[in-house]
Formats: C-alpha cells, sequence, structure tokens
C-alpha cells in the first residue's frame, strides 16, 4: 500500500494502526487519487491502471504493475477506499470483498458514495484475516507486529526523504515515525535512529562500470557500533512484481527505475566480515545503501519469501561493494589518525 501511494506521487503518506494492523491498518495519502469510474475495479485481480501497453514493460518507473494487492487484501480483510482526484468535486467512498465491490452495510448499495475528502486516496484494511484463521493465529503479537510496520515505514521514510511519512497508533497523539517532505536522508536516518548514529555516518557512493551498477547511501565510522547490526538494503529491481511477466513474456530483464527494500544475507555477511576489523568483538555496523543495477546484472530467480534477493555475478558486484566500503573505512580512518597528529 505504501508503493501505491508512491506510485500515485504522493508527498504525504501517513498510516494509523489498531491492535498491530489487525484490527486495522489505514493508510492516507495526497496522491492523484482514483476515477470514481475505475473504483469498481482496483480490487480486481490483474487490474492495473500502471501498464498500458507491451513497451511500457520496458520503461515502467513505478512499484506495482500485476494489480494483485489490493485484489489479494479484500480475499483477507475488509476493505474500505475513500478516494479523490484533482478534477472530482467530491470524494468517493467504495467497500470491497473478494475482488468485488460490496454494499457497506447488508441492504445498502454497493456503488461508490460521494463524500467529503482531500485530494488523494485513503484506504481502510479492517479485520485483517477474519476469514483465515490460521494465517491470524501465525501473526506475532499486536506490539511486535506494530514494530514491523513501523520498520517498514521507517525503511521507505529513509529512502524516500521527499516525501513526509508518518505512523502512529489509533488514539496516539504522537507518531512514531514522522518525517517532513523537505528532509534528506540524513536527516531522517537521524529521526529514525537518532543523533548518536547520524552523527558517525560517512557517506558513500560508487561506481563501476564493468559490472554496471551505482551504489549510493550511508555507512557507520569505526567511532559507532552496535549489538545488531542495521542493514537498510534497497535494489532498482522489483523480482515479486516483474519475474511472473518477464517470464510469460519471455522478457529476461525489465529495468524498473523503482527501488524496494529488500534483503542479501551473502552482501550482509560480506559487509559484516570488512567491520570485523574496526569494531570491538561481537558489535556491528549501521548500513543504509542503494544499489543501482543494470538489466543484465539481474537474475530473474526469485527466493521464496520475495524478500530475499540475488544478483547475477552477485560475487564479483559484492567483491565491488566490499572494495568501495573499505575505501571509505581506510581514508576515514585516516584522516581520523592525521586529525589527531596535528
Ligand atoms: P498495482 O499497483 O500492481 O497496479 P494494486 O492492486 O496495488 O496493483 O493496485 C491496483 C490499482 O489501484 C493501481 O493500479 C492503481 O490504479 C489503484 N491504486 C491503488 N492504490 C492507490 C493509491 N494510493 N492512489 C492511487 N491509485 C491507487
Ligand atoms: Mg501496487
Amino acid at each position: 500500500m505504501i508503493e501505491n501511494s508512491l506510485d500515485a506521487g504522493s508527498t504525504s503518506i501517513q498510516i494509523l494502526v489498531k491492535d498491530g494492523g489487525l484490527k486495522l491498518l489505514q493508510i492516507q495519502d495526497n496522491g492523484h487519487g482514483i476515477e470514481k469510474d475505475d473504483l469498481p475495479l482496483v480490487c480486481e485481480r490483474f487490474a492495473t491502471s500502471k501498464l498500458k501497453q507491451y513497451e511500457d514493460l520496458e520503461s515502467i518507473a513505478t512499484y506495482g504493475f500485476r494489480g494483485e494487492a489490493l485484489a489479494s487484501i479484500s480475499y483477507v480483510a475488509h476493505v474500505t477506499l475513500t478516494t479523490k482526484t484533482a478534477a472530482s468535486p467530491c470524494a468517493w467512498r467504495a467497500s470491497y470483498s473478494d475482488g468485488k465491490m460490496v454494499p457497506p452495510k447488508p441492504g445498502s448499495s454497493a456503488d461508490p458514495k460521494p463524500c467529503a475528502g482531500n485530494n488523494g486516496t485513503q484506504i481502510m484494511v479492517e479485520d485483517l484475516f477474519y476469514n483465515v484463521v490460521t494465517r491470524r493465529k501465525a501473526l506475532k503479537s499486536p506490539a511486535d507486529e506494530y514494530n514491523r510496520i513501523l520498520d517498514v515505514v521507517q525503511r521507505y521514510a529513509i529512502h524516500n526523504s521527499s516525501v513526509s511519512f508518518s505512523c502512529k497508533k489509533q488514539g496516539s497523539n504522537t507518531a512514531d515515525v514522522h518525517t517532513l517532505v523537505s528532509s534528506t536522508t540524513l536527516d531522517n536516518i537521524r529521526t529514525v535512529f537518532g543523533a548518536a548514529i547520524a552523527k558517525e555516518l560517512l557517506s558513500l557512493a560508487h561506481t563501476d562500470d564493468n559490472l554496471k551498477f551505482n551504489l549510493s547511501g550511508y555507512i557507520s565510522n569505526a567511532n559507532f557500533n552496535t549489538k545488531k547490526m542495521t542493514f537498510l538494503l534497497f535494489i532498482n529491481r522489483r523480482y515479486d512484481d516483474l519475474f511472473p511477466l518477464a517470464a510469460e513474456l519471455h522478457i529476461h530483464s525489465v529495468f524498473v527505475s523503482s527501488d524496494r527494500s529488500v534483503d542479501s544475507s551473502n552482501l550482509k555477511r560480506a559487509i559484516e566480515g570488512i567491520y570485523t576489523t574496526y569494531l570491538p568483538k561481537g558489535t556491528h555496523p549501521f548500513v543504509y545503501m542503494s544499489l543501482g543495477l543494470a538489466p543484465h546484472n539481474v537474475d530473474v530467480n526469485v527466493h521464496p519469501t520475495k524478500q530475499e534477493v540475488h544478483f547475477l555475478n552477485e560475487d564479483k558486484v559484492i567483491g565491488s561493494v566490499c572494495a568501495a566500503i573499505q575505501n571509505c573505512l581506510a581514508s576515514a580512518n585516516q584522516s581520523r589518525t592525521f586529525y589527531t597528529q596535528t
């Protein structure tokens, strides 16, 4: 849902949570909204407004284009959508179940209802997994689930510093994440992780012409260490979105400019390895990294969890990333020694 809001060009995304998202997960954005005529379609499987023709696949710059997210959610929760485009004089509200628009109350009409509202879209997801007891039981406690939501919001907030994010529990006056439209990546790292980390960060930038990738980010220096590594990794390729269509259409690689938060345990392990020479035993660094991979560097293999990624020439790319980190740490260390001597 956050990615949908970003796709809609939002500059403000506000998230409200009740009972760890089990009772309520609500996202309000100020994006371009949804046309009233499209409302019957948005929760239908494979309905997407983001792909108009085959050629779009080569240049698509949005997160989504499979049209499955809202459909899936409507099968396992009660979904209510309120949306307004700039051209519409009022907002429209519709409720959904099992992919279709349904009456909000038994006996009423399923048609969208006019109502007051700001430009943008609000999606209310209530009673998650009300009809799938086993899935609901597999979830952790509301407090744990809320922390997982916060973790996701924080990652997107740091990576999308020109968008304002907030996340809070229903009934609470203070947001647990709150970033501003005008902030920088570094500001948001400070907001989320604290000034103690932010002041020990080195800016990292690297381009590898042979392997055709670039990277940028912030990594902690030798003054900072923590018990558990914070690793925020974004890659400009959506494996879960791209794989089915790419395979179906016999396209081997599609380049997407939007980034998403992913994991790579190989990369993480390699980075930890570098830091062992800089940090006390048993302590770890903070790393935020955005990787831009060229199409031919990208493998279409999908990990079952769809979170963990692998890329082509992975060993070489990881080697090159590690060399960049090594350089960055070494030169910072040198200037520090130099500084103490003078
Ligand atoms: P996809 O993102 O793959 O197109 P989704 O199921 O996530 O599919 O969303 C279906 C459609 O609903 C989108 O293509 C878009 O037209 C519309 N939509 C969903 N969320 C928003 C939003 N926050 N703002 C504007 N349009 C939205
Ligand atoms: Mg989507």
